[in-house]
């Protein structure tokens, strides 16, 4: 059995002889077919090819690939508690896992549980659960039915909010994908974070967000979504937001930024 892995978007899927006849990620609006069509790999082969970028973002430690594949996502590590013996949160994943990155990893206080913010990072959480003995993997219920490969680590959360720890609060913001969460949370210097994904997408001036049905086809959302998404983050007080990428983060104001961000998507539609 072999754990198929899309190379456009980076979904791993359930043990199989066969790769899937169509990658559902890649075939729905949000995304794109490769232009040589669908390719495939294996979570073997990007194991032992690919290296991993493990370094400061900002405030956290990022996780990605020293190699492009895929979606360029990175994953963020953030401190679960007050001491190193509570281990990190993973927010986000990506697609492969290998002997060196848990090594390294365990060397940060290693992984206490892994929260995903919407299917196109759902990458190879499985693998990444399993490789640090099986933590609990959160993902909204909304996008139940998105999950590729099954396991029981995986835990749905229904609601609008869910509380990872004292310092870690996971928010739905239903947009992007039904189940589209961020995380709001304490980085280790004192400042407040919110942790986007592409929930909100942070735009390339790195002053802006944006909410988007899909980001690589432009199609955007309905005024309606915007209001309520805004109503879902009234309350909350941040100073960075950090997007899924290397870099793509707003530093300082953020909450200012945010607010001015719906204000100006709002005028542009016409609302
Ligand atoms: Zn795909
Ligand atoms: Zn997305």
């Amino acid at each position: 059995m072999t754990r198929h892995v899309c190379t456009t978007c980076g979904t791993q899927y359930a043990d199989a002889p066969q790769p899937p006849e169509s990658c559902r990620v890649c075939t729905d609006d949000r995304q794109h077919v490769g232009r040589d069509g669908q390719r495939w790999t294996t979570h073997d082969e990007l194991a032992a090819r690919l290296h991993h970028r493990i370094e400061r973002d900002g405030d956290f430690v990022g996780v990605g690939l020293v190699e492009p594949f895929a979606i360029p996502q990175r994953a963020l590590l953030v401190p679960a508690g007050a001491g190193p013996e509570a281990g990190n949160i993973l927010w986000d994943c990506i697609s492969v896992v290998n002997a060196d990155a848990v090594a390294r990893i365990e060397q940060l206080g290693g992984i206490a549980l892994i929260a995903i913010s919407h299917p196109h990072f759902y990458s190879a959480m499985v693998e990444w659960s399993d490789a640090f003995g099986g933590v609990p993997i959160l993902v909204h219920a909304a996008d139940r039915d998105w999950i590729p490969r099954r396991s029981p680590n995986i835990v749905t959360w229904a609601g609008d909010r869910h509380q990872l720890s004292d310092s870690a609060t996971l928010i739905h913001c239903p947009g992007h994908f039904p189940g589209s969460s961020v995380l709001h949370c304490d980085a280790p210097n004192g400042r407040r974070a919110l942790l986007a994904g592409d929930s909100l997408h942070v735009a390339a001036d790195r002053r802006h967000v944006s909410v988007m049905h899909s980001v690589p086809n432009y199609i955007p959302v309905a005024a309606p979504v915007i209001d309520d998404i805004r109503r879902r983050l009234a309350d909350l007080d941040f100073d960075d937001v950090y997007g899924f990428t290397w870099g793509l983060n707003i530093v300082g104001g953020a909450r200012v930024a945010v607010d001015e961000s719906f204000d100006r998507y709002l005028a542009a539609i016409g609302s």
